[in-house]
């Protein structure tokens, strides 16, 4: 069996201890091979140190700037249950712009505090963009408890002063543990050093994250690309989510007119079933009218029809957007003009720097909370839901952003 794959990323402020928390997980989940942990501690031997885990990443990051073993900007280990990708996010800029259009969604995020510092700006804009980009699943760190002599009261301290700025935002971490990078408290078992915390490790916290569940498992959404009128009509398009089948009751949207399907049509074949991930055409009982950027979907949960959503988009033009302007908003196969209605806040993608709220402007590799107002009702879903009608890009001539959608 295939095992799952868990893509998450771990944010925080600078010097609190991500690349040891990294080097650490690699370590204790007996990820790295042997001849590597030989060579790191040779290295930090002749450096006249102990073993220091975060030299793992600045190793690991040589061979990739040599190209040598790891792939660009992700780091692999497993479990017996899973296999984790941790996505790098020193780039913010390329992070923010692949997380919104989709090439590398993060499932999950580790927010990581220094227990001596506690919150920093940093810590504030990294929590700020896991918001922007609705990740839900977020466990905070609190790092260093050897600095503190892993004292719960100040545990406790950092952790209200946590929890308060993250709840402003609308964001509640499942656990907030106690850890040791350096030592490995916490990280993969639990550590007598703070035996007055009783909540899971941090490999216990990732191993109860949610992976996105599989596109079979889903509601069938099929998306039409194109109607074809021969001897019968044949609706063409794309089974993105679950199961389609033959003589099942279909509802179309945005019309919400109801039949079933006579017939699936594949090159001379009338197969019974099409399954996620599949194209094929199909008949209809009766003769509905359906067009390019439908969307046919069985009895289960209906998606939202709305000409109102709400986004976070990055904006990656030259030329910003201004409040008023008309753009053409792209989102499967549907195509509408649209306006941003509002800007509810901005984030530099470089910086993380809140710009500001409600504003008249968005620029260049910016992020932005937005909502959007079509001109005229689209088919559409969260993109936590259903990835393929919860995406989307606008446009002028060429595409000027690309987005999200958190809301409906
Ligand atoms: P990053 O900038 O967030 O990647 O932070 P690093 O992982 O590079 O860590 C910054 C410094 O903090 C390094 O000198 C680490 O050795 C140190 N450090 C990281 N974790 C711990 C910890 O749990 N305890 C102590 N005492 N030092 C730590």
């Amino acid at each position: 069996m295939n095992k799952d794959k868990l893509r998450f990323v771990i944010v925080g402020h600078v010097d609190h201890g991500k690349s040891t928390l990294i080097g650490r997980l690699l370590f204790d989940t007996g990820s790295l091979p042997e001849e590597k942990i030989k060579e790191i501690k040779e290295i930090c031997k002749s450096l006249g140190k102990e073993m220091e885990f975060g030299y793992v990443m600045d190793h690991l990051e040589e061979e990739r700037m040599q190209g040598i073993t790891i792939e660009t900007a992700q780091t692999f280990f497993g479990t017996k249950t899973r296999d984790y990708i941790i996505i790098d996010a020193p780039g913010h800029v390329e992070f923010t712009k692949n997380m919104v259009t989709g090439a590398s969604q993060a499932e999950a995020a580790l927010l990581i505090v220094d227990a001596s510092e506690g919150v920093k700006e940093q810590t504030k804009r990294h929590a700020y963009l896991l918001g922007l980009l609705g990740l839900k699943q977020i466990v905070v760190v609190i790092n260093k408890m050897d600095l503190v002599n892993h004292d719960e009261k100040r545990f406790m301290g950092v952790k209200k002063e946590v929890l308060k700025f993250l709840n402003e935002i609308d964001i509640h971490p499942l656990y907030v543990i106690p850890i040791s990078a350096k030592n490995g408290d916490n990280i993969t078992s639990p550590s007598s050093n703070v035996s007055w915390y009783t909540g899971p490790t941090v490999l216990e916290a990732l191993e109860g994250f949610k992976t996105s569940s599989s596109p079979l498992k889903k509601p069938l959404r099929f998306i039409v690309q194109d109607v074809l009128n021969f001897d019968k009509r044949i609706v063409v398009g794309r089974v993105e989510t679950g199961k389609l089948k033959t003589g099942s009751q279909i509802t179309v949207f945005p019309s919400g007119e109801k039949t079933i399907v006579n017939s699936l049509e594949e090159y001379g074949r009338t197969p019974e079933l099409a399954e996620a991930g599949k194209s094929v055409g199909l008949t209809t009982i009766d003769k509905l009218f359906i067009e390019r950027g439908n969307v046919i979907v069985d009895g289960g949960r209906p998606p939202a029809v709305s000409d109102r959503l709400r986004a976070s988009l990055f904006w990656m033009d030259k030329k910003p957007y201004r409040k008023g302007e008309t753009l053409r908003l792209r989102l499967a196969t549907q195509e509408i003009n649209c306006e941003i209605e509002e800007i509810e806040s901005v984030q530099d993608s470089s910086t993380l720097e809140l710009l500001s709220e409600n504003q008249d402007e968005i620029k260049n590799r910016e992020a932005a909370h937005v909502v959007i107002k079509t001109f005229k009702p689209l088919v559409v879903e969260l993109f936590n839901e259903i990835e393929e009608l919860g995406r989307f890009v606008l446009s002028r001539e060429d595409t000027v952003a690309g987005g999200i959608v958190t809301g409906v």
